[in-house]
């Protein structure tokens, strides 16, 4: 499985695991950032725990732990369907 990138389709699967808030969890977002050097440390927008860089990436405005989320493949890696920028174009 490709690690997760800016751009894909992640999943929220799991609780944060630093408070254990769940409200996030089954719904799924864009990936907009991924934690590092240019944004620094992030924080867990429920409690305010501190994600290392790197372990975070932002989604829907809000850092989850990469930990919680899984990457959906996009359709153009599934065979037999159209690539999804095609069809909205
Ligand atoms: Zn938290």
């Amino acid at each position: 499985m490709k690690p997760l990138s800016v751009g894909d389709l992640a999943l929220v699967y799991k609780p944060a695991p630093c408070c254990g808030y769940s409200g996030d969890v089954g719904r799924h977002f864009i990936v907009q950032a991924i934690a590092g050097d240019e944004y620094g440390d992030s924080t867990c927008d429920q409690c305010g725990e501190t994600y290392a860089s790197t372990d975070a990436l932002e989604v829907d405005d809000t850092w989850h732990d990469i930990r919680t989320l899984k990457r959906i493949p996009p359709l153009s890696e599934l065979d037999e369907i159209k690539e999804p920028e095609e069809v909205m174009a």
